[in-house]
C-alpha cells in the first residue's frame, strides 16, 4: 500500500486528493486516502454524507468505516469522533493523511459494492467531506485491485479525466466535493456500448451476467434521448453514462447529473436475435427513460431545499411529486412519443400507473404535499400499513401530471400543455437560480397558462380526493374502465378475465412468492379488516379444506359476494378460526383504451398529446 514518502507531487499543488484502492475485493473493502493541504489548524473536521441525493432515507453511510488512521507529515496523529459521521483531526500543520476502509457490499444504486466480480461506488459512500473545503477541486486516484483475476477490469464514469486514458483506471478531477459525490464509478468486465445523442457522446456500460443486442439497445437509447434533448431543447451535460448492473432479481435507478446507475434483470435487456418490443425490455426503457429526464427535472431544476443539497439530515421539501411525479408521466409518455411503444403500449402502461394510485386507500389519508414531506419516514419506511396510510408522489404524481396535461390542454384550447410549462420551469430554474421555491411550479403553471388552478393544486397536491380523471381522459377519445384485480400478479393495464368480475374480495394483499398464504396488508374497509384479520396472519384452511397460495384464488372464486367462510389462520404460532363475511371486489384495477366513437375534435386533441398518429 502507499504511504505518505510516496505521495505525488500532485498531492502538494492539489487541496484535497482521494486515492481509492479497492485493497480486498474478497473481503469487500475499499481503503480510501484522503490528502490535505493546510489543514484547518483547529483540527481538521471530516464527514460522510448520511444520505444520497435522490434517494431519501438517511442511510448511515458512516456506519461502513470499520478503520481509520490520521497522520501528519508522516508521524501519527489523534482522531475523534464527535457524531456518528464526523471526525475531528488533531491540530496539525503541513500535510494531513487521512486513511480509513470502507465495507462494501451493497449491492444497489445508491451505495457501494466491491466483490471479486466488480467495484462500484457513489462518493457518498467513500469519500469524506473535509469540511469548509468542500467549494475546492478535489483530485481522485482511482486503482485497479492487485493480481492476475484483475487485469481486464475497465472503469467506467462520467467523472472528468484528469491523465487516466479513457477507461482506465488513473487521475479524475472534478470542481468540487458536490460534483464529486455526483459521479459514481463502476469498474470491472462490463458491456460497453456507445452512440451521440444531441451531440453528446453517451455510453452505457453493463456489468453482471448477461446476454444483449447492444446495437439495438443503442439504436433505441438513441432515439430516447434526442427526444428528451429535443424536448428541453439541448443536452445539459458534455458526456452521459448509464451505468447498469445485470442481475437475476432487482430493479433501480438513480439519476446524476452526467450519468445515471441502473439496475435491471438480465432478461430485460434487449436479447440477441429477438427484434419484439417485450414488456420486460419496454420496462428497462422506461427506467432509461426515467433516469434521463432526471437530468433536467431535480438534478438541475431542484427544490430551493435541495440547494445546497444538507447532507447531514433529511431535507425537507412537499415538491417532491413535481420532480418524481412529472418524472414518472413523461417516462413512459416518451418511448411512445420517441417511436418506441406503440399507443395501446403506452396506454397499458399508463392504466398500471393509475392501477397503483387506485389500489391505495391511503390516496384518501395523506395527499403528495404529505408524501413528499414525509418521504424520509414513510414512502422510504413501508410497513404493513402502508396502503392505507401513504399515496405515492411517484404514481400519484404522474397522475396529476396527466391530469394538469389534460387541463391545460382543454383550457387553453390546445394552444398549450404541461410540456411548456416544464420547459420554462427549466429555462427559469434550471441555471444555479438557488432553487424552486416551494409554492414555485404552482405559480409558474399559473402564470404561464393564464389559468385559474388553485382550486385543482387544492385537489390535487394538498387533497386526497379522486381526480376527474375518466372525464378528463374521455376529452382526448381515451377511456378509462376500473375492474377487479384478479388473481396472481396483476398489475393492471389490461382488460383481465370477465371471471375477475364475480369473485368476491377478502379485502387482502398477500405475500408474494410464498406456499402459503400470508396476509401482507390488511386493507381499509374490506371484509378481512371487518373479520378481524390481520397482516402476517398465515391462512391454511378455508371452511376446513387446506390451501396454498396456488389454489386459494380458485378456492375463494367458488364463493358469491355476501357468503361467509371460515378461515383458519396462524397467528404467530397460535390457531384459531375467523368467519369472514366476503364482500363486492373492489374496483382498484384501471386500464384504458381507445375511444373507437370519440369525435374528429377528441382524435385530434389526442394525436396532439401523443406525439403521434395514432390511428
Ligand atoms: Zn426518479
Amino acid at each position: 500500500m502507499p504511504d505518505s514518502e510516496t505521495l505525488g507531487a500532485t498531492a502538494r499543488v492539489n487541496p484535497v486528493t482521494y486515492r481509492i484502492f479497492p485493497v480486498n475485493p474478497g473481503a469487500h473493502l475499499f481503503q480510501v486516502q484522503c490528502l490535505i493541504v493546510d489543514p484547518d489548524p483547529q483540527g481538521q473536521r471530516l464527514s460522510l454524507p448520511n444520505w444520497i441525493p435522490g434517494s431519501y432515507l438517511v442511510r448511515d453511510f458512516a456506519r461502513h468505516i470499520v478503520s481509520m488512521r490520521a497522520r501528519c507529515n508522516a508521524e501519527e496523529i489523534s482522531w475523534q469522533k464527535t457524531d456518528k459521521s464526523t471526525w475531528r483531526c488533531e491540530p496539525c500543520e503541513g500535510l494531513l493523511e487521512v486513511t480509513y476502509e470502507v465495507y462494501a457490499h451493497d449491492l444497489s444504486v445508491r451505495g457501494a459494492h466491491l466483490d471479486t466480480l466488480h467495484g462500484f461506488f457513489n462518493g457518498t459512500s467513500v469519500f469524506l467531506a473535509v469540511q469548509g473545503r468542500e467549494h475546492l477541486p478535489c483530485r481522485v486516484e482511482i486503482h485497479a485491485p492487485e493480481g492476475p483475476r484483475y487485469r481486464q477490469w475497465r472503469l467506467a464514469t462520467a467523472m472528468e479525466s484528469d491523465g487516466a486514458d479513457w477507461l482506465g483506471f488513473g487521475s479524475y478531477r472534478t470542481k468540487d466535493y458536490d460534483e464529486l459525490i455526483d459521479h459514481p464509478v463502476e469498474m470491472g468486465v462490463f458491456t460497453l456500448g456507445e452512440y451521440r445523442a444531441g451531440g453528446v457522446p453517451h455510453r452505457i456500460a453493463i456489468s453482471g451476467r448477461h446476454q444483449v443486442d447492444i446495437d439495438r439497445l443503442c439504436t433505441d437509447l438513441t432515439l430516447l434521448c434526442d427526444h428528451h434533448i429535443g424536448f428541453f431543447g439541448g443536452a445539459p451535460m458534455d458526456e452521459y453514462w448509464f451505468l447498469t448492473m445485470a442481475v437475476g432479481e432487482g430493479y433501480g435507478g438513480l439519476e446524476h447529473r452526467a450519468s445515471s446507475s441502473l439496475m435491471c434483470r438480465r432478461d430485460e435487456l434487449p436479447q440477441p436475435g429477438r427484434h419484439r418490443m417485450t414488456e420486460k425490455y419496454r420496462r428497462f426503457l422506461g427506467l432509461c427513460s426515467h433516469e434521463y429526464f432526471h437530468l433536467w427535472n431535480v438534478k438541475r431544476i431542484k427544490p430551493a431545499a435541495f440547494t445546497p443539497y444538507e447532507l447531514d439530515a433529511e431535507s425537507y421539501t412537499t415538491l417532491l411529486w413535481v420532480f418524481e411525479g412529472i418524472t414518472s408521466y413523461y417516462d413512459d409518455l416518451a418511448l411512445l412519443r420517441s417511436g418506441l411503444i406503440s399507443t395501446e403500449s403506452y396506454l397499458e402502461l399508463l392504466g398500471q400507473t393509475l392501477t397503483r394510485v387506485y389500489r391505495a386507500p391511503g390516496r384518501h389519508r395523506q395527499s403528495v404535499a404529505e408524501s413528499s414531506f414525509d418521504a424520509w419516514t414513510k414512502l422510504y419506511k413501508q410497513d404493513e400499513n402502508s396502503p392505507n396510510a401513504i399515496v405515492s408522489y411517484y404514481s400519484k404524481g404522474a397522475t396529476i401530471a396527466l391530469a394538469l396535461d389534460m387541463v391545460i390542454r382543454r383550457d387553453t384550447a390546445g394552444r398549450m400543455s404541461l410540456d411548456d410549462v416544464v420547459v420554462e420551469l427549466w429555462r427559469r430554474y434550471g441555471q444555479e437560480s438557488g432553487g424552486v421555491p416551494e409554492t414555485g411550479f404552482e405559480e409558474l403553471a399559473k402564470e404561464l397558462t393564464g389559468l385559474d388552478l388553485e382550486a385543482f393544486f387544492d385537489l390535487a397536491v394538498r387533497g386526497t380526493g379522486d381526480l376527474p380523471l375518466r372525464e378528463l381522459l374521455a376529452r382526448v377519445g381515451v377511456k378509462l374502465h376500473l375492474r377487479p384485480r384478479g388473481p396472481g400478479k396483476d398489475l393492471g393495464g389490461k382488460p383481465g378475465n370477465r371471471a375477475d368480475r364475480e369473485r368476491p374480495s377478502l379485502g387482502v394483499n398477500f405475500q408474494v412468492e410464498q406456499a402459503t398464504v400470508v396476509i401482507a396488508n390488511v386493507l381499509d374497509g374490506g371484509a378481512a379488516q371487518e373479520a378481524g384479520l390481520s397482516a402476517m396472519d398465515e391462512i391454511v384452511a378455508a371452511d376446513d379444506i387446506r390451501v396454498n397460495s396456488s389454489n386459494f384464488a380458485e378456492l375463494l372464486s367458488g364463493y358469491d359476494v355476501g357468503d361467509d367462510v371460515k378461515l383458519t389462520i396462524f397467528r404467530r404460532d397460535e390457531l384459531m378460526n375467523i368467519r369472514v363475511t366476503l364482500q363486492e371486489p373492489m374496483l382498484d384495477t384501471c386500464y384504458l383504451t381507445l375511444d373507437k366513437e370519440a369525435d374528429a375534435q377528441a382524435v385530434q386533441a389526442r394525436e396532439n398529446w401523443l406525439g403521434i398518429s395514432s390511428d
